[in-house]
């Protein structure tokens, strides 16, 4: 295992920001992780890294960069309904996508074209067009730094919630996840009620849908409204859409009757963060090299050489005007370091 200092993670964080870790690794087995953890000359300060598409990096980082690179799907057992496989952490989440649909498993199609890797998926539970990551996730398998083991974590002990679980609070920075079991069906369940996916299958001539013409349709509505990391830095999403109680989303439409919302639980509602933030001009802002996306007022963007620091300024902007208009205060989504 080779442990690198000072190097610039510009490459591996989709909003391009330049800045350094004083010592890096790229892991490719678990069992480098018991090594790292015995090894009391390394930082004990640790950050782990995937495909860094849901990160800020504002600072240096004074620490180590554990730069998530195990490989492997191995499929575990079946029967007539479901298949069970396993995957390792660092695989690439759309890549994912794709093998599961050549091998006509289905249950993660409307997830197509996330950035990022299989072993950040259930940290924010990862969803889109209708689906959440959670629904097909067996069992993540993570090594616990405390308890020095590799553990199972069963789909209910993972506290899966809207753009959250357990990874994000009580087990925060305590568990490095080296693979996720995926138990997907052999019988599809189409999801094509959600936002555009139906016309956008109608304009691809399709009338009997199947699980890889939906992944076409959300690939190809997502690369007309989203920005390309590689073309614009980003992390998609900046900010979760806020969930409200349905009286003060009652209060707000005598003001604002245009306010969108989608039903989320009994008493609340979602409303999107986008139109919210779109409401307060910020959409296509831009000063100097950071901005709004013209496209989606929900993503901020790098345009060349932004600081993190700017990028965090703007976020900070964008939750006061927010606040001061709908007494709505707007959470991110994004893991700030
Ligand atoms: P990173 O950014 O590297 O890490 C994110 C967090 O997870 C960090 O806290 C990190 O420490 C932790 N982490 C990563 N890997 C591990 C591990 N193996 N063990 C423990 N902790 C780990 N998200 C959605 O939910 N839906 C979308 O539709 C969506 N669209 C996006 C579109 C664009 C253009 C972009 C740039 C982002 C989008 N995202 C979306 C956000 C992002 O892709 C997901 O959150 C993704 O799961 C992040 O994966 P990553 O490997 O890049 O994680
Ligand atoms: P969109 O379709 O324009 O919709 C705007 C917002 O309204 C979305 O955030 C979505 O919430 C909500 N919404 C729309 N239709 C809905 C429905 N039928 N039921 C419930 N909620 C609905 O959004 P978009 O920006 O183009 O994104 C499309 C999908 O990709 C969304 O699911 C979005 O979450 C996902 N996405 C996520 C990220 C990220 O970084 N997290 C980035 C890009 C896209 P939900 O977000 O709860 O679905």
């Amino acid at each position: 295992m080779q442990i690198l200092q000072n190097i610039s993670l510009k490459a591996y964080n989709t909003f391009g920001m330049d800045v350094h870790a004083d010592y890096y690794t790229a892991i490719t087995q678990p069992e480098q992780l018991a090594a790292i953890t015995a090894d009391a000359s390394l930082p004990a300060k640790r950050f782990v890294l995937g495909g860094g598409s849901n990160v800020l990096l504002t600072q240096s980082l004074h620490g180590l960069v554990l730069h998530n690179k195990i490989k492997g799907i191995e499929k575990i057992k079946e029967d007539d309904e479901h298949i069970w496989v396993s995957v390792g952490a660092g695989e690439v989440w759309h890549d994912f996508v794709m093998y599961a649909i050549a091998n006509h498993w289905a249950g993660i199609e409307n997830l197509a074209l996330i950035p990022g890797t299989v072993g950040a998926a259930p940290i924010q539970n990862i969803g889109a067009y209708g689906v959440e990551v959670k629904d097909a996730i067996d069992c993540v398998t993570g090594w616990h730094w405390d308890m020095k083991q590799l553990l199972p974590f069963y789909n209910d002990e993972c506290a899966f919630g809207y753009r959250d679980s357990i990874f994000k609070h009580q087990l925060k920075d305590k568990v490095f996840i080296t693979s996720v079991t995926f138990r997907l069906n052999k019988k599809p369940k189409y999801n094509t009620s959600y936002g555009a996916i139906e016309q956008e299958l109608q304009k691809m001539g399709v009338t009997e849908p199947t699980i890889a013409a939906i992944a076409d349709a959300v690939i190809a509505i997502r690369s007309s409204k989203l920005p390309n990391p590689r073309e614009i830095g980003n992390a998609g999403s900046f900010f979760k859409n806020p969930t409200i109680p349905a009286t003060q989303y009652e209060t707000l439409k005598e003001t604002f009757p245009t306010i969108p919302s989608y039903p989320a639980g009994e008493e609340t509602v979602k409303v999107p963060a986008g139109w919210l933030i779109e409401q307060c001009g910020w959409k296509g802002f831009r000063a100097g090299d950071v901005g709004v996306h013209e496209k989606q007022a929900l993503v901020l963007v790098n345009y060349g050489n932004a600081t993190g620091g700017a990028v965090w300024d703007l976020s900070d902007n964008i939750v006061k005007t927010v606040h001061d208009k709908f007494h709505i205060t707007l959470e991110r989504e994004v893991q700030v370091w």
